[in-house]
């Protein structure tokens, strides 16, 4: 079984993508970090008129953007109805909005960027994993409706079959929006339409110094083997699950949670069909959720979070995820897997997105493993909010959540995973 992630296996970096072998003296925006983030927001940039670097440590889309479920689905990772609470009505509907202008945004980048990437509306369903999990979502349809105007399907328990060859489940809530992608392709698509537009992408340009001048930055950057700068009137951060100290005022907002694949090898077309009869993305709704689909050419992968550490064994995190997955499809027990991996996801406290800005320095960042659609967008408002050619977004207005006790390692994951489950075993 291979440990680095199928879709780069199945389609590695492209020969020909335009990197440069030199980081160029100087720029209007040196942007950190290669994701869908860094490469949206580098775009819209270059196409505005600005010279963008894109400075990737490891290889262009290295990070979560090569490594993720390649599932986009409305709403962002914190509850709608919480959003409602905390911040108002305007705001949960510009977040509502914005979660579902991201996956047109999907579709919009694809068509005019000409990315092939498997991009496909088949819509998602989350499944119930408990009976009372049912009630909430019919309560959730309804209300997505009135408030949103917003159409989801309730699907009862003895229709669930229509949706998924599983006995494990108790209905589910399914939603036409949603849509599925292989994500390498899509972020070196990503990458050589930015390329196209006159962004410089480097990589082996691993940031480990920002420099403030009276009036600019010079981004210091090595290789392994030398070191390199380039003078940059802006900097934006966009490193999410991998924000390290590189501005130490940055590491108390996010903080790096584990997210684990593993891929079975293509099933034969009548499994497909009785498994995902209608190509849907699919994900549970306890708080140790697992995400899974059929890949384009037919595998299942199955995701989940495993104890929420970023250094799990794959080769255990494997036999645990096909524990879980086989409970739900006893058919796969002895389908051979062909790969494990794992990526960081960048959760913050409030498991908001945020766009912001310390000491001079922008960032955006903060998706909590929904980071396909909602990274797109927000890489791309921060280009148009750097470009001047919006004024606001509503990622840069709410408050930041930190806490006293994470400054540096996030200690407490452990106990957030066992209450978590706890929560999971009597919720
Ligand atoms: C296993 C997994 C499954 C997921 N599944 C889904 C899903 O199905 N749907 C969904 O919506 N989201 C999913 N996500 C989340 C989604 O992938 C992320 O939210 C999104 O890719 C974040 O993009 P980004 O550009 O902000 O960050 P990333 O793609 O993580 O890119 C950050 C980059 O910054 C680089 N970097 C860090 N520090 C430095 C430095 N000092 N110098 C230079 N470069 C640096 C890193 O090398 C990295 O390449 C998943 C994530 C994982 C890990």
């Amino acid at each position: 079984m291979k440990t680095d992630p199928f879709w780069t296996d199945q389609f590695p970096h492209p020969a020909d993508l335009p990197v440069m072998a030199n980081l160029p003296d100087q720029v209007d925006v040196a942007i950190i970090g290669s994701g869908y983030t860094g490469l949206n927001a580098a775009r819209v940039l270059a196409k505005a008129g600005a010279t963008v670097a894109v400075l990737e440590r490891h290889t262009i889309g290295w990070g979560a953007s090569s490594r993720n479920g390649g599932m986009a689905t409305p709403g962002i990772k914190r509850p709608i109805k919480q959003i409602y609470a905390q911040y108002g009505r305007d705001y949960a509907h510009q977040f509502w909005q914005a979660s579902l202008d991201a996956i047109d945004l999907i579709d919009q980048l694809v068509r005019e960027e000409g990315i092939d990437c498997d991009w496909q509306r088949n819509g998602h369903i989350a499944l119930a994993a408990k009976a009372s999990h049912f009630e909430s979502q019919n309560q959730s349809r309804q209300w997505l409706k009135d408030e949103f105007g917003h159409e989801t399907t309730l699907v009862a328990p003895g229709d669930l079959h229509s949706e998924i060859g599983s006995n494990v489940y108790f209905g589910g809530l399914a939603d036409n929006y949603s849509g599925g992608l292989q994500p390498a392709k899509y972020v070196f698509g990503l990458a050589r339409a930015a390329a196209k537009h006159g962004v410089h992408l480097c990589e082996n340009a691993d940031v480990q110094r920002i420099e403030r001048l009276p009036t600019r930055f010079l981004v210091h950057t090595s290789n392994g083997s030398g070191t390199q700068s380039v003078n940059a009137k802006e900097v934006l951060v966009a490193t999410n699950g991998y924000t390290d100290r590189l501005v130490p005022a940055l590491k108390p907002k996010i903080f790096p949670v584990g997210s684990y694949i593993i891929v079975t090898e293509p099933l034969p077309p009548d499994l497909q069909q009785k498994l995902s009869p209608k190509g849907r993305m699919f994900y549970t709704t306890q708080n140790f959720l697992h995400y899974f689909r059929l890949t384009p050419d037919g595998r299942m992968l199955w995701g989940g979070r495993n104890n929420l550490s970023v250094d799990l064994d794959p080769q255990q995190s494997a036999r645990r995820l096909r524990a879980s997955m086989t409970h739900a499809f006893p058919e796969l027990a002895d389908t051979p897997l062909t790969h494990t991996w794992t990526g960081q996801l960048g959760l913050t406290f409030d498991l908001m997105p945020h766009i912001g800005r310390v000491e001079g320095i922008h960032y955006a960042f903060g998706y909590c493993g929904h980071g396909l659609s909602i990274a797109t967008y927000v890489g791309t408002e921060v280009g148009k909010l750097l470009a001047g050619q919006i004024s606001r977004s509503p990622f840069q207005e709410i408050s930041e959540d930190v806490r006293f006790f994470y400054r540096n390692r996030p200690w407490f994951l452990p106990f957030a995973a066992q209450y978590y489950r706890f929560k999971d075993r009597v919720g």
